[in-house]
């Protein structure tokens, strides 16, 4: 997002008049934000056989995914249904990694005749796979190396406690079932948090997972998960993903020789290909000045946008409306009933009634973790691409609230 004559503009549209044209609330994708994450990536780790499969579940739009599909991304998915959308936009199912979690055998079997590759990340799921598949199936398994890495302790998970992956400590078990049921391992993978900052952990990561690997004669890949920190402030440290791919990379190719053949090395980020793409629009309601504070009530809430809310995120809000308005001190909040909080103590080119609020880096687990709750329509969503902006979900109606209800006689 840039300021030209006064106006914020993505390629060159005008972000107040996607609001004219499409409403608000309203999420707006610059794709071309996503192709040069994705390409930053894809050359820090150039000396690597490297695939980088999207995990969908940050941004699921099925223009999303035909965008990474276009740019040579692969795809994770943690559902089914993830993995019907992904094929839907025209991943082959060979691209597709499955790793879901506490999911029944019946997915996983579903994901099986899907053809994807599945990521298993319990004992017991990967003893029902082997009697039933044997070495038919090839699989990837999903460690726990029990490292605390991530900015928030709901988005970590590998720490002690944590309900994701097969923990290390239970290798010896892990082997024992993988050899009696003849089980083949092409891949091993973690993923250990999300906003983990430096090298250091994935190097520490890494490690680990060299030291198991040596007990899988079959493997492929090599999945080092996801979590790389994006920026939310000015400023903010962000994950150096060059120097990751050196430090990494230099691991990796020692890892390859003592183990006999180059592997693939895979990832498979969310938030770092999505999150500063996307802009969340909102409307000033109203205007309330109380004896503590200054609020800005807007058109939406933590039904649209929960990340302020149950992450304690903070997400950067631009007024632009009033790109040159005098800077006065604002508490942005939602609709709902609820203390629905998008942030506290901002410093915005003042705010009058009708003003729009750019809220940013909503891209990942915005719209894909919205609901209705108060009954409220969830939002419309657009994407720019080559310099023009493309409805790519239309705003939910009142039909879309009563689509599944059933009205019995009372
Ligand atoms: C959510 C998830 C990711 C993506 O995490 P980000 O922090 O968005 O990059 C990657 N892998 C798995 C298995 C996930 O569940």
């Amino acid at each position: 997002m840039e300021i030209k004559n006064n106006a914020y503009q993505i390629q060159g549209v005008d972000l107040n008049k996607v609001v004219k044209e499409f409403g608000s609330p309203v999420y707006v994708y610059d794709a071309n934000k996503i192709i040069d994450q994705l390409t930053t990536l894809k050359n820090a780790f150039s000396n690597q056989k490297i695939k980088i499969k999207y995990a969908a579940k940050a941004l699921t739009n099925i223009s999303i995914l035909k965008l990474m599909k276009k740019h040579g991304a692969g795809v994770d998915v943690v559902s089914v249904q993830e993995a019907k959308l992904a094929l839907k936009a025209g991943f082959e199912p060979g691209d597709i990694l499955f790793t879901p979690n506490c999911v029944s055998f019946e997915e996983i079997q579903q994901g099986v005749e899907m053809g994807l590759t599945i990521n298993i990340d319990n004992i017991s799921i990967l003893e029902q796979f082997g009697h039933k598949y044997h070495n038919s199936v090839p699989c990837c398994i999903r460690l726990n190396p029990h490292i605390m890495a991530g900015g928030n302790s709901k988005i970590s998970t590998g720490h002690v406690d944590s309900k994701f992956g097969i923990s290390i400590y239970q290798l010896p078990h892990l082997l024992r079932v993988i050899k009696t049921n003849n089980i083949d391992v092409i891949g091993l993978h973690m993923h250990t948090g999300s906003d983990i900052l430096d090298a250091e952990v994935f190097l520490k990561i890494a490690d680990i997972l060299y030291g198991v690997a040596r007990d899988f004669p079959n493997l492929e890949f090599i999945d080092f998960g996801s979590g790389f920190k994006v920026g939310y402030k000015e400023n903010d440290i962000t994950t150096n993903v060059y120097d990751l791919g050196v430090k990494l990379g230099k691991s990796f190719d020692k890892f390859c020789e003592s183990y006999g053949r180059k592997l693939e090395m895979w990832f498979e980020p969310g938030k770092y290909l999505v999150s500063e793409s996307g802009y969340f629009l909102v409307k000033a309601n109203v205007i309330k000045t109380t004896p503590a504070t200054v609020f800005v009530g807007v058109d939406s809430g933590m039904n649209h946008l929960l990340r302020p809310m149950m992450y304690d995120a903070y997400h950067e809000i631009v007024n632009i409306s009033n790109a040159k308005g005098t800077q006065r001190v604002y508490t942005i909040v939602g609709y709902i009933c609820e203390t629905d909080t998008f942030g506290w103590d901002r410093k915005l080119n003042e705010v009058r009634e009708g003003d729009i609020l750019a809220i940013k880096n909503a891209g990942a687990y915005g719209f894909s973790m919205s609901s209705n709750y108060n009954s409220r329509y969830r939002p419309a969503e657009v994407l720019i691409y080559e310099g023009k902006a493309h409805l790519i979900r239309e705003r939910e109606t009142m039909d879309d609230i009563l689509r599944n209800q059933v009205e019995i006689d009372i």
